[in-house]
């Protein structure tokens, strides 16, 4: 079965190997689900692997099948599957129990070990394949009204779960109710942020450098929202203009913007910060004044990575809420279809070269 995996640990390792087809018998206790591929979605975690950044192999393989953002048809369900059958969409989850309590009570989101498992990251293959199998724990179901947006689960999971994780802390504050939330970076994380903060109420800016019109501005006019680009007016300025944010969901992938983001934030607010940044960049900070500002405004800064199988179907929720109050936006995010597997090198060209590429995806099956 054709594979596209990277050799960890070598830069520009991608290429297509020939992998050991799976079984549903391959999961114990009759739980296997086995999964016809039909799209699978690639992200800056994808180019970064293959750039050596980080990723493992699974113990005993020399490659990693890569491929993390699923979504697929059930073909075979193992005997002790009860809510899944053959014909069913599916998106399946990314990250694997560890030993922590966390772990062992479904929330390997939050593992407090330092090794953990995702499939097509660290350790476990991924879903750029033909088929896979998991256990049905992992398994979410995706609505058939939903198709056209089923690839985009795993990150609208990662979103869902952020805002969550910040709306759940922010409980120590027995009456928030926020108003206006800034989004930092308008790739496909921001876009989705975007219209879940919207779905929630809020007035949104959403901040990326590129000046308008482009399709990022399009899309985030289109869920009712603010674009602002960055070319032009700073965030420290929106904020002096609008007024400062209560939240700010930070995904542009810069650190430094991350601590900038500090700045702004308003009183009682919550900083998000989603970003993955593998580099070792250094800058200085107004330290003092960050943390008097910090202290006297009570402020929050909530971290949030992966999503567990009911973020999985918060997100799948809010995608289904996002087409009913916005008929036909989120698609839109979707702009680089891949013909096939072969077309792994292209896959990558995209994620490295195309800046204006929202979400590069690869049609499977
Ligand atoms: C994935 C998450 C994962 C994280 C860290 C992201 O690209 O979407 O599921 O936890 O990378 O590896
Ligand atoms: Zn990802």
């Amino acid at each position: 079965m054709k594979a596209v995996a990277v050799i960890p640990g070598r830069a520009n390792s991608v290429h297509l190997a020939d992998a050991p087809v799976p079984q549903v018998a391959d999961v114990p206790n009759g739980r296997g689900v086995l999964v016809k591929v039909l799209q699978i979605g690639v992200d800056a975690t994808d180019r970064e692997i293959n750039e050596a950044l980080y990723g493992n192999p699974p113990p005993g393989f020399e490659y990693l099948i890569i491929g993390h953002e699923s979504f697929g048809e059930v073909v075979e369900v193992g005997p002790n599957v009860r809510d899944l059958k053959p014909g069913d969409l599916v998106s399946c989850t990314v990250r694997r129990p560890g030993g922590s309590i966390y772990d062992q009570i479904g929330r390997n989101d939050i593992t407090s070990e330092e090794t953990y498992y995702e499939r097509g990251i660290n350790l476990l293959h991924g879903y750029l394949t033909e088929l896979f199998v998991d256990d049905c724990e992992y398994m979410v179901k995706v609505p058939p009204k939903l198709k056209h947006l089923g690839v985009l689960s795993e990150p609208a999971s990662v979103c869902a779960k952020a805002i969550e994780q910040a709306y759940l802390a922010q409980q120590r504050l027995q009456v928030w109710q926020p108003r206006r939330a800034f989004v930092l970076g308008a790739g496909q994380i921001g876009l989705l942020a975007t219209m879940m903060l919207r779905l929630r109420g809020l007035e949104v800016f959403t901040l990326a450098r590129s000046a308008a019109p482009n399709l990022k501005a399009k899309i985030t006019a289109d869920y009712g929202a603010t674009y602002v680009s960055t070319a032009k007016t700073s965030m420290t300025d929106l904020a002096k203009d609008v007024g400062k944010p209560d939240i700010i969901f930070e995904c542009t992938g810069n650190s430094e913007i991350a601590f900038k983001a500090m700045e702004v934030l308003g009183l009682n607010g919550a900083l998000i910060w989603t970003s993955i940044t593998g580099g070792k960049k250094e800058i200085t900070i107004p330290a003092d004044l960050i943390n008097l500002h910090w202290v006297l405004g009570n402020k929050l800064l909530v971290s949030s990575v992966n999503g567990n199988r009911r973020h999985f179907e918060l997100g799948i929720n809010a995608l289904a809420h996002g087409e009913l109050a916005y008929p036909g936006v989120t698609g839109q995010i979707l702009t680089n279809p891949v013909a096939g597997l072969d077309q792994y090198r292209e896959m990558m060209r995209l994620l490295v070269e195309d800046k204006e590429a929202l979400k590069v995806f690869v049609n499977v099956g």
